[in-house]
């Protein structure tokens, strides 16, 4: 055997190990154990431990005493009227610039008529790509704060990052830029969508240098008011309450597919080449928008 191809073999052993992870981590954040996440129910209160245990074993900082930051939620029979977002941060070699809030809604559905809806795609998977990140981002520090959000309550009416953006762990002027995740592991589309740079025009040539490197087709837009509805996805997820403070956002995010909210949005229906795929593009995109953090300018509101 040349050294090359020992070479090859060693680095596709080694991303085959990280894509094993990334789907062991997706089956664990969608199991039927989880009950589908609703908030304010068991279910969450699982996902939720089972967030803090993966952050506690990488060794990634909370903010305060406590990754947890509770919401209040809408009272709802047979439900708590407590719920929580989980915080995190990744320091930076400049600790007092600007922060960057990398984030993904841990809830989904729960369970109707007995089925359980696991969310894998919406958004486990956005969480499992969280947490990748941040193990990457300890290892090789990133130059400002990132702030890890793994909002609660996006389902009814993104009441977690509204809480969020509302009581910030951090001054709301020093934070920069939010990256959101919500639905990047379904392939049926074939493409990873890159939404607000219409907004933000500075954040396209970033985005641009990510998407180079990417092994999943990257495509802009639903971002701008001449489009359908709900094809401009400005209002269609976290990053809207951080929009509505004036704070550009890139959001990263699939076409709907056959199982949107539907029982069958499971695991194993993620072609694990597609999500490994978006998973290193969102990567490399939080290492190019953290190298020109300090150019991307707020927005007047
Ligand atoms: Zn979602």
């Amino acid at each position: 055997m040349s050294v090359t191809t020992s070479m090859h073999a060693q680095s596709v052993a080694a991303s085959d190990a990280t894509t094993a992870r990334i789907m062991q981590r997706l089956g664990a954040l969608a199991a039927d154990s989880m009950e589908g996440r609703r908030a304010g129910t068991a279910g969450s209160v699982r996902a939720r431990a089972w967030i803090v245990a993966e952050l506690t074993a990488m060794g990634a900082k909370s903010i305060g005493s406590s990754y947890a930051m509770p919401i209040t939620l809408r009272a709802r029979a047979g439900s708590d009227t407590s719920g929580a977002n989980i915080v995190a941060r990744i320091p930076g070699k400049n600790s007092s610039g600007p922060v960057l809030v990398l984030s993904a809604h841990y809830d989904h559905l729960g369970v109707r008529n007995g089925e359980i809806f696991n969310g894998a795609d919406d958004d486990a998977s956005g969480c499992v790509a969280l947490l990748t990140i941040a193990e990457r981002l300890l290892r090789e520090p990133p130059e400002h704060d990132v702030i890890l959000a793994f909002f609660d309550a996006e389902e009814s009416g993104m009441v977690g990052s509204k809480a969020f953006v509302n009581a910030p762990p951090v001054p709301i002027e020093r934070i920069a830029l939010n990256i959101n995740l919500d639905m990047v592991a379904r392939q049926d589309g074939k493409a990873l969508w890159v939404s607000g740079t219409s907004h933000t025009p500075s954040l396209k040539p970033i985005a641009e240098v990510a998407a180079k490197t990417s092994a999943v087709t990257i495509r802009f837009g639903h971002d701008t008011k001449d489009l359908k509805p709900g094809d401009d996805w400005t209002g269609s997820s976290d990053h809207a309450a951080f929009h509505s403070k004036g704070i550009p956002f890139l959001y990263l995010g699939v076409e709907d597919h056959a199982d949107y909210h539907k029982s069958g949005d499971d695991a194993d229906k993620v072609d694990p080449a597609f999500y490994r795929g978006t998973v290193e593009f969102a990567y490399a995109l939080v290492r190019a928008a953290d190298a020109k953090l300090s150019t991307v300018m707020r927005q007047a509101k």
